[in-house]
C-alpha cells in the first residue's frame, strides 16, 4: 500500500473534554510534511475523522489511520461474547452499547460489566471509579477468576511495555481506550461499506482506507529525543507526529509493505488484531530519525477541469483550487523570536499559565476581604511591600493591609486589594470606604490562559501578537512550516528588464516581476527570481526547470491565453500538465494551472492589472495552503458607491478602487486593463458581484482594501 495520507490519532478515554496533555491527538502525514491536531472530545476527533475519510475518498486518494488502542481481544473472547470470532462482531456489540457523549461522558464502565456477565467467574474487565456501583465489575485485577480467558492477546505479550485490554483505568491503563476507541471506528467503517477496512481483520488490500492498530511506545527512543528538543508540545503530540512521519517515510521507500504482512495465522489475525510495526522497531526509529521527510508532490491531474466546462464561476474555481492544493513544505522547530511569518504546523500547547499566580492589577494595599466590611475600614499596615518580581514572603494578618504594586504576587492573607487613590494612608495605618468587592483588583492564577490549553493551532500564521502570547505561556519553540518557495517568471519578447535610456518603442518594462516579487516576499515567502524569457519554448522551458528545482511553485506572467503568441499555454500543455480554467472574471483571462516536474504553476495573465487581480484573488489563498496555512478569505467591508455602472450578468467584476473622504468607493477613470496607473491610484478593489447589476451613487457595494490582501 501506498498511503497518499497518513493519519495517527492518539486515543483518549477522558470523561471531560480536555486538551493538551492526554487529550486526543492527530498527526498528518502527507505532502510536505507532518502536521498536528488536538482534539477537545471523541465527538470532535469522529468528526474529524469522517472529514479525513470523505476528502480521502473524494479526492480518490489513499489514507491509512493508525489508532493507538487495541483492534481485537484475547483468543476466546469474540465467541463468548457475541457467538462470532471475528474482532469486527465485538466492533458492532460495543457500537451498540457504547453512549459517548458530545461532553465525553460515558457509559463505559457499565458496558464492562455487562460484558463480564456473558462469561463465568469474575472479569475479565475490571477497574471501576471508587463509589460506581458494578457488583460485575471487580473494583481490582486479582478479584477475578474463572473467566477463562487469556491475560494478554499475543501482540501484547510482544510489544514491550504494553498492557492487558482488560484493565480499564489506573495509570497506562489502555482498556477503557478500547471500549470507547471501537464503536468510533465501527462507525467510521459502516459510512463507507466496502471502501474502509480493518487491518488486519479482514480483506484491506484493495480498500482506499484503511485502519490499523498502531502503539507509538515502538518510537519510544524517537519520542523522548523529541521531547528533549522540544518541550513545549506534550508527548502525545510527538507520538503522534513522530509515528505519522515514521510510517510515511517508510510507505514512501517502499517498507511499508513489510509491516503489513505478519507472519502469523489468519485466524490469530481475524480475532486478536495485530500492531502495525510490530517486530519492525528498528525500521520504525530510522524512518522517524530520517532528517527531512520527502514530500510526495501534488499530483500532476489536480488541477483537471472536467470535461465540457466552459465558463467557471470564480467561488467554483476558488473551490476547485482549494481542494486540489495541500502543503508541500517540510517542517522544522525554531526558536520563537525567530518564527514571525512563519505557519505553525502543531498547535502551541500553554506550558504554563497565565498569569502563573494570582497577582495585583494595580498599585494599592492589600488585605484578607473576609475581615473587612461597611463603613469607613482602618488596617493597620504590615511592615514591607509586595511589589512586582519582589514578593512579600510573610502572611499578612486578617485584618492588616500591605502596600501591593502592580504585579506584585498576592502574599498568603491577601485576597482583596483597594486602589491607591480610594485610600489614605500616613505609613501606620489605611483608611478606605467599605464595602469592597471580594477579589477587588486582583488577577486569578490562570484566568487569561490555563496550563495546557492549546492556544494557537497549527496552520495559524505567527504574528508579532502571538509572539509575546507564546512568551508568556513558557513556549520557546515551535514547530513551523519551512517558508514556502515562489517563483516568478516573466514571458513576453516585447520586455526588458530594467529602465534604459534608449529603448526602442516595440519594447516596454517588466513591470509584472518587481509586483509579484515584492507581494509574495510581503505575504511571509521566499521569492526567487526567474527573470524573464522571450517568447520562445525552449528558454521558457528552462526557466521553468530551474524554477521546478529552486521552488516548490512558480508564478508566470503573460503568454497564458490560447493565442498564436501564448508560448506558456502551449508549453505546459505539450510537456507539462495543463488546465486552462476560463474563469468568468473581470479582468483576467483564462488562468492556466499546470504542474511541471511535479511543481505547481500558476499562468497570470500578462496584463499587469488582472496579473494582480489573479493573484490576490486566487494565488493568494493558494499560496497560503501549499505553505500550510488555511485558506484565505479576502477581507472586506460594504460601503456606499460613489460612481454609477451598469453590469451585464456572467462574470464577476474587480475595479481598482479607493475610499473617497466620506468613507465612498471611487474608481478609476477607466477600466482598461493596460493601466497600470489605476493600480497605483487605487487603494484596493470593489467587488461586482457575478449577476448583473446597476450601481447608482449610494449603492451598498464590497471594497476590498489591498491592506485586506497583505499587500
Ligand atoms: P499576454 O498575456 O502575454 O498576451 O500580455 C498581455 C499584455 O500584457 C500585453 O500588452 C503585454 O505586453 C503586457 N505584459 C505582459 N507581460 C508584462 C509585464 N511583465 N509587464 C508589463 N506588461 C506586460
Ligand atoms: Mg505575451
Amino acid at each position: 500500500m501506498r498511503p497518499d495520507r497518513i493519519a495517527v490519532v492518539d486515543w483518549s478515554a477522558a470523561a471531560r473534554p480536555r486538551l493538551g496533555r492526554d487529550s486526543i491527538w492527530l498527526g498528518l502525514a502527507g505532502a510536505g510534511g507532518v502536521t498536528v491536531e488536538n482534539l477537545p472530545t471523541r465527538a470532535a476527533a469522529e468528526e474529524r475523522l469522517h472529514a479525513l475519510v470523505a476528502e480521502a475518498l473524494a479526492a480518490g486518494e489513499r489514507l491509512l489511520i493508525g489508532a493507538d488502542f487495541a483492534f481485537g481481544y484475547p483468543a476466546g473472547f469474540a465467541a463468548g461474547l457475541t457467538g462470532r470470532a471475528g474482532a469486527l462482531a465485538v466492533w458492532e456489540w460495543l457500537a451498540a452499547r457504547i453512549a459517548d457523549g458530545p461532553d465525553n461522558a460515558n457509559n463505559r464502565f457499565a458496558v464492562a460489566a455487562e460484558a463480564n456477565r456473558a462469561f463465568p467467574g469474575v472479569g475479565p474487565f475490571w477497574f471501576r471509579p471508587a463509589g460506581m456501583d458494578l457488583p460485575d465489575l471487580p473494583l481490582r485485577g486479582n478479584a477475578r477468576h474463572g473467566h477463562g480467558l487469556p491475560e494478554r492477546r499475543l501482540a501484547d505479550q510482544r510489544a514491550r511495555g504494553a498492557q492487558p485490554v482488560w484493565k480499564l483505568g489506573t495509570p497506562g491503563a489502555v482498556g477503557s481506550q478500547v471500549l470507547t476507541g471501537l464503536p468510533v471506528l465501527w462507525r467510521l467503517r459502516a459510512a463507507h461499506p466496502g471502501r474502509i477496512a480493518a487491518w488486519p481483520l479482514e480483506p484491506w488490500q484493495d480498500a482506499p482506507v484503511v485502519l490499523a492498530e498502531v502503539f507509538p511506545s515502538l518510537l519510544a527512543p524517537a519520542v523522548a529525543a523529541a521531547e528533549r528538543q522540544d518541550p513545549g508540545l506534550p508527548r502525545d503530540a510527538h507520538q503522534v507526529r513522530l509515528l505519522a512521519g515514521a510510517l510515511w517515510q517508510l510507505a514512501g521507500a517502499g517498507g511499508l509493505e513489510a509491516l503489513l504482512r505478519p507472519d502469523l495465522p489468519e485466524a490469530v489475525l481475524a480475532e486478536e488484531g495485530w500492531i502495525l510495526g510490530l517486530g519492525h522497531e528498528a525500521a520504525l526509529r530510522e524512518a522517524a530519525a530520517a532528517p527531512e521527510l520527502t514530500p510526495p508532490r501534488l499530483r500532476n491531474d489536480c488541477f483537471a477541469m472536467p470535461q465540457g466546462v466552459d465558463w467557471v464561476p470564480v467561488d467554483e474555481a476558488l473551490a476547485r483550487l482549494r481542494a486540489a492544493l495541500r502543503p508541500v513544505t517540510g517542517t522544522e522547530t525554531l526558536a520563537v523570536a525567530e518564527a514571525a511569518g512563519r505557519i505553525l504546523a502543531a498547535p502551541c500547547i500553554a506550558r504554563r499559565a497565565n498569569p502563573p499566580a494570582p497577582n495585583s492589577a494595580v498599585d494599592g494595599y492589600g488585605f484578607a476581604h473576609a475581615a473587612t466590611g461597611a463603613g469607613v475600614q482602618r488596617l493597620p499596615l504590615v511592615p514591607g511591600r509586595a511589589a512586582a518580581g519582589q514578593p512579600f514572603r510573610g502572611a499578612v494578618p486578617p485584618g492588616a493591609a500591605l502596600r501591593i504594586l502592580t504585579g506584585a504576587i498576592l502574599p498568603e492573607g491577601v485576597d482583596t486589594v483597594v486602589l491607591e487613590e480610594d485610600t489614605a494612608s500616613d505609613g501606620q495605618m489605611v483608611a478606605f470606604d467599605g464595602p469592597v468587592k471580594p477579589g477587588a483588583n486582583t488577577r486569578l492564577a490562570g484566568e487569561d490562559v490555563a496550563e495546557g490549553a492549546a492556544v494557537l493551532p497549527a496552520g495559524h500564521r505567527l504574528r508579532p501578537p502571538d509572539l509575546a502570547l507564546l512568551t508568556a505561556l513558557g513556549i520557546g519553540q515551535v514547530t513551523v512550516h519551512r517558508p514556502l518557495r515562489v517563483a516568478v517568471l516573466s514571458t513576453g519578447d516585447e520586455l526588458l528588464a530594467e529602465a534604459q535610456a534608449e529603448v526602442a518603442p516595440h519594447r516596454i518594462f517588466d513591470a509584472n516581476r518587481p509586483m509579484l516579487l515584492s507581494t509574495v516576499a510581503g505575504w511571509g515567502y521566499r521569492p526567487v527570481d526567474l527573470g524573464l524569457a522571450p517568447d520562445d519554448e525552449a528558454e521558457i522551458a528552462a526557466r521553468l526547470d530551474r524554477g521546478a528545482a529552486m521552488a516548490d511553485v512558480i508564478l508566470t506572467s503573460g503568454g497564458a491565453s490560447a493565442g498564436d503568441e501564448d508560448h506558456v499555454s502551449r508549453l505546459l500543455r505539450l510537456r507539462g500538465e495543463l488546465s486552462s480554467w476560463r474563469i468568468a472574471l473581470k479582468p483576467g483571462r483564462p488562468l492556466a494551472l499546470a504542474m511541471w516536474r511535479g511543481v505547481p504553476v500558476f499562468g497570470l495573465p500578462g496584463n499587469p492589472v488582472a496579473a494582480l487581480v489573479c493573484t490576490l484573488i486566487f494565488a493568494r489563498p493558494a499560496l497560503s495552503l501549499l505553505a500550510g496555512g488555511s485558506w484565505l478569505e479576502p477581507q472586506g467591508f460594504t460601503v456606499p458607491a460613489a460612481f454609477s455602472k451598469r453590469k451585464k450578468a456572467g462574470r464577476r467584476e474587480y475595479l481598482r478602487a479607493r475610499l473617497s473622504a466620506e468613507g465612498a468607493a471611487e474608481v478609476f477613470a477607466s477600466e482598461g486593463s493596460g493601466r497600470i496607473s489605476g493600480l497605483a491610484w487605487a487603494t484596493g478593489l470593489v467587488e461586482l458581484p457575478d449577476g448583473a447589476a446597476v450601481i447608482e451613487p449610494g449603492t451598498p457595494v464590497r471594497y476590498l482594501p489591498y491592506s485586506g490582501f497583505g499587500i
